[in-house]
Parts: structure tokens; C-alpha cells; sequence
């Protein structure tokens, strides 16, 4: 028997409870769980940031249960730092817990000058997968995805990528990323031919922004046809999706920051009008702005995880806790919060 993990002073002990309070769901039809809440590296663990925050985030994440940390190549910044510092705290930290972890990276968006460093070419794909697993210091990710359609590679071109990065071990699945229905299907019937499943998929969801419900078939009726799996991102559709915002542009939120992402000029009259009805809704429920948007994202049958972001370790505490709070929508409450999203109830 493994003999237990002795408390030494200095050094981190993860919580002795932390699989007590987290779900794990089944992504799509594979074997893989994924904690519903996880937790994204876009912001706020580039090179640019305080590393002790980041670390703090980070194993706080890990406490409660989150086992699924999103990255890409470019995350920063500056690009590639993100990866870095998850691989600074795999060394002073969680390194014996790595298969505790699912680790994700991508790469699709401009990540090095000239004809190799952008979009979905095999070039592109292979090395920038070899540079993240150098900057995260580890062997393999446990998922990689192709973060966004390419119009000039041949699908087949980028999935075979994608099917050999499994089949040399530098992956244990694969997903794509911003891929509507229809190219989600193509992808996933080549990968199939090439005996590799298109595990899951990344895309942005959130109450102020429901594409992936819209069409015939959506993106959510091919997922689930074909049992993939999906990881959203943006589900707090950057921080607006929470009290954030309520009474203006605080100096340490995204609006204020130099994130290019999200600016003050989000923050519109229309948005602050919704989120303040939503906001009293969940206050009538006992749960906050955030805890609402996340259920709400999580009541999707399509859904597997939503990837947060967050800014200091109080923020994924709250986020975590909406697996406690929630009680499932009633049918009304979902007509309420149509009706606040559309307008229709002014
Ligand atoms: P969210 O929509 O969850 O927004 C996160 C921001 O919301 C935080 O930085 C924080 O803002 C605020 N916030 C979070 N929790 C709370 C809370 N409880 N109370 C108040 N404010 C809160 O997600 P992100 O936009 O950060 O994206 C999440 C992840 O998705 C990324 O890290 C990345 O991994 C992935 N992603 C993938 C993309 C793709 O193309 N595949 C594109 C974009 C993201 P503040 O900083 O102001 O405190």
C-alpha cells in the first residue's frame, strides 16, 4: 500500500476532503470525468501577474475539486507565460498530484512570427504541442485542441494532426475549439475514419450569448448526437455575468484592465439593466449573479464544465459553491430569465 503523504511544514498538503463538494461528469461518451467547475489560465497567470496570487488560485482550485485547468499556447501574457507558471507550480507544488490533473493546451491563434506559428497546419499544430509540453514541463496534456477553424487547411490536414499527436502519446484526447455545428461534425467523422474520437469541444456560452443553442442541427444537438463532450468558455461572459460591474468600473476589474478582451465600453446600459433583474432572481434564490450564471450554463444537458476564470482565490470559492446552493431551475424561473434576456419582459 502507498504509504500516506506525511505533513511536512513549508510544503502544500491539498485538502484531505477535496473530492467531497465537486461533480465530475462523464465528457460526451468517453471514459474521462471533468469537475464541473474548472478553472481557465488566460488571465492572471501570465508573467505579468503577482505569482503568488496565481499560485494561491490555483491550489485553492485544487482544494475544492477542480481537476480540469485550461490553457492554450498563447495565454499570458506574455504569450506562453501561462504555461509557464502552471509549470513553476507543478515543481513547487502539485507535481505528485499530476494524475490528479487534467491539463489542456491549444493552439490555432497567432503564437510566433511567420507562415508556422498561426492557424491549423500540421507544421503548426506538432511544434507549438512540443514547445507547451517544454514550458509546462510535463510529458503529455490531457487534452489539446485546435482552438479555431482554419479556412486554408485542408480539415483532414489538421485533424490528421490531431489524430497522430494522440497516437505518439503527446495527448490523451483531442477537442476543437470555435468550430459551429456543421464543421464539428465534419471534424468528428474524420477523426472517427481515423480511429481517434472527437472527445470535446470549447465553445463560448454563456446567458448573453446562446449561439451554440441556435440553428438546426446547434452546435448542442450535434455534441450530444455524437457524444461529445463540452468544456465552455466565458461562462461569467468575462465578469459581467456578476456583481462585478453593479456600481460601476472597478479599478482592478478586466473592464479596467489592459486586457484587449473585455473594455469599459462592454459594460452598456442594456447589460447592467439584465444583469441587475438576474441579479435579484438569484438573490430571491439564496445564490449570487455568478452562482446563477454558472447553474444556468450547467442545466444544459450539452454541457460538461464550465472553464472560469477569476481574478483572486475568494472568486472560484464562491464559483465552487454553486454545486452546493443550486437548485435546479423551475420552469417558470427559466421563462423569467428568457424573458430578461430577450427584453420581453419590459
Ligand atoms: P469567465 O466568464 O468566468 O470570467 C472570469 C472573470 O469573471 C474573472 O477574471 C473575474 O473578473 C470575474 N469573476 C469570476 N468569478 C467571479 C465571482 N465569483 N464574482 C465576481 N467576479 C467574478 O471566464 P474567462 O473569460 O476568464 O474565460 C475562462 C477560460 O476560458 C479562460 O481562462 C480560458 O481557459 C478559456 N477561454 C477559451 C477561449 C477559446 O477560444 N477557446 C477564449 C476565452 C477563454 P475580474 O478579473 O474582473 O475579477
Amino acid at each position: 500500500m502507498a504509504k500516506p503523504y506525511t505533513m511536512v511544514p513549508g510544503f502544500y498538503t491539498p485538502a484531505p476532503d477535496r473530492y467531497d463538494r465537486m461533480e465530475y461528469h462523464r465528457c460526451g461518451r468517453s471514459g474521462l470525468k471533468l469537475s464541473s467547475i474548472s478553472l481557465g489560465l488566460w488571465n492572471n497567470f501570465g508573467s505579468v501577474n503577482v505569482h503568488e496570487n496565481a499560485r494561491q488560485m490555483l491550489l485553492t482550485a485544487f482544494d475544492l475539486g477542480v481537476t480540469h485547468y485550461d490553457l492554450a499556447n498563447n495565454y499570458g501574457p506574455l504569450p506562453g507565460s501561462a504555461e509557464e507558471t502552471l509549470g513553476r507550480i507543478l515543481d513547487s507544488d502539485l507535481r505528485r498530484y499530476r494524475d490528479e490533473l487534467v491539463l489542456t493546451t491549444k493552439a490555432g491563434y497567432h503564437m510566433w512570427e511567420g507562415p508556422y506559428g498561426d492557424w491549423g497546419s500540421r507544421k503548426y499544430l506538432i511544434s507549438s504541442l512540443d514547445q507547451s509540453l517544454k514550458r509546462i514541463k510535463v510529458d503529455y496534456v490531457d487534452i489539446f485542441y485546435h482552438h479555431r477553424p482554419d479556412p486554408n487547411t485542408p480539415l483532414e490536414e489538421t485533424m490528421g494532426a490531431l489524430a497522430d499527436i494522440v497516437r505518439q502519446g503527446k495527448a490523451l484526447y483531442v477537442g476543437v475549439s470555435n468550430y459551429n455545428a456543421e464543421q464539428t461534425a465534419k471534424a468528428a467523422d474524420i477523426l472517427e475514419r481515423m480511429g481517434v474520437p472527437l472527445t470535446i469541444h470549447q465553445p463560448r456560452y454563456n446567458m448573453l450569448d446562446r449561439w451554440v443553442e441556435e440553428g438546426k442541427p446547434s452546435l448542442c444537438d450535434v455534441l450530444l448526437e455524437r457524444g461529445i463532450g463540452a468544456a465552455v468558455f466565458c461562462p461569467l461572459a468575462q465578469g459581467l455575468l456578476t456583481d462585478r460591474y453593479l456600481n460601476g468600473i472597478p479599478s482592478d476589474s478586466r473592464a479596467a484592465s489592459p486586457c484587449v478582451f473585455l473594455n469599459e465600453k462592454a459594460v452598456t446600459e442594456d447589460v447592467l439593466n439584465k444583469v441587475r433583474k438576474l441579479s435579484a432572481l438569484a438573490g430571491e434564490r439564496g445564490e449570487t449573479m455568478a452562482q446563477l450564471a454558472l447553474a444556468w450554463v450547467l442545466e444544459n444537458p450539452a454541457i460538461t464544465s464550465v472553464i472560469t476564470g477569476a481574478s483572486r482565490p475568494d472568486q472560484i470559492r464562491q464559483n465552487v459553491e454553486t454545486l452546493q446552493k443550486h437548485v435546479p431551475l423551475s420552469e417558470e424561473e427559466h421563462k423569467a430569465i428568457r424573458a430578461i434576456l430577450t427584453g420581453e419582459d419590459a
